[in-house]
This record gives C-alpha cells, structure tokens and sequence, in this order.
C-alpha cells in the first residue's frame, strides 16, 4: 500500500456538517408523518447515515446493505452483486438509499433493482457526495450534498483499502 499518500482536505467537518444538515431537513419535509426505511450501502456510508438520522425527529428505521465491487483500490470492475440484503420488510413501505457517493452508478442500480422487485411504495437517494464525470450508468440522487471533481476521495467513512475511513472532513489523497 501507498505508505506516503497523503490526505489534503477538500470539504472541511464544518462544511460537512452544514450540508447534513441541510439534507436533512429536505429530507424531513417529504418524509414527515411518514415512516421510512433508511437503506445505507455498508461499508462506506456508516458515518453519513449515523449523522444524517440524528437530525431527523421523525419516526424511522434503518438497514444496510452490502454491494462487492470486484476491486481493490480506485477502479472498480464493472461488475457489482449484492452479497448482504437484509430481513425488514419493504412492500409499499417509503424507502430512502443513503449512499455515500455516487460515482459510476453501478452500486446503486443494483441496490434499486434488488429493492424494486420488493414493491416499496417509494424509492428515492440521498447521496452525500457524486461524481458525474464518472457515470456509466444513469442515476441522480433526489437528495445531494456536495458535487465532486474527479479525484478519489477518503474520510468521514470512506476508505482507501480499508484506511481513512476515520478522518472527520472528507479529503483527497495525493
Ligand atoms: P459506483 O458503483 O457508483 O461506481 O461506486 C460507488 C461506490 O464506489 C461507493 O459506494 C464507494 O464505496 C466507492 N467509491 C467510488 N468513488 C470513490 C471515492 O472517490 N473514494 C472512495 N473511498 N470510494 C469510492
Ligand atoms: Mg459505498
């Protein structure tokens, strides 16, 4: 591994903070009097989700799925699976994906086709972070926080080979 990569920060804890912030309450206002269930795609949007839910006064559940890549690194394969669903159930229930970046929009395709043949009443995607430049497949969040250039990013809850994902602002390596 790269020993002397170094993280620069790109978006301050403050900037992050305020932009949870914001999502949530976009968020509250369509979900309010609802009862949804807030899907996160382990491992990387843990830190996301625990902030995001704690700005939300409404009543909510949460569960998480995870997506393999195929792919160590920076580079994906191309290919995705789910290889953790979860047990709640999801017919006509209003679910909200909460994902910590988008970036070739594999992962969450897989996420909304594995959650569509399970009838929610609602499927919509909170995104904290996308990089368009990158879409292969094409997905919009209905919720975004910050658009990225296209650099690999690490921190609050992202990873570089499993590394990182503790750093409270979310930065790039050089
Ligand atoms: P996609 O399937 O949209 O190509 O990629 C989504 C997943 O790839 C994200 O959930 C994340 O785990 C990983 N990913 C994509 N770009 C980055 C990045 O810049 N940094 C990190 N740490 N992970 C990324
Ligand atoms: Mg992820």
């Amino acid at each position: 591994m790269d020993s002397q990569l170094k993280p620069r920060i790109l978006f301050t804890r403050d900037e992050i903070e305020a932009v949870v912030k914001r999502l949530a309450a976009e968020v509250s206002q369509d979900y309010q009097g609802k009862c949804p269930l807030l899907l996160g795609i382990l491992k990387g949007s843990f830190v996301f989700m625990a902030d995001l839910i704690r700005l939300l006064d409404f009543p909510l559940e949460v569960e998480f799925v995870k997506v393999s890549s195929y792919g160590r690194g920076r580079e994906s394969s191309g290919k995705a699976k789910l290889v953790k669903g979860f047990s709640s159930p999801v017919k006509d229930r209003d679910v909200l994906i909460v994902e910590d970046i988008l970036d070739t929009g594999l992962t969450t395709s897989v996420v909304s086709d594995y959650l569509r043949e399970k009838k929610p009443a609602s499927l919509k995607l909170c995104a904290l972070t996308d990089k368009p430049s990158r879409r292969r497949i094409p997905v919009t969040a209905d919720y975004l926080g910050f658009t990225l250039p296209d650099k690999f990013i690490v921190g609050y809850g992202l990873d570089w080979n499993q590394k990182f994902r503790n750093l409270p602002d979310i930065c790039y390596l050089e």
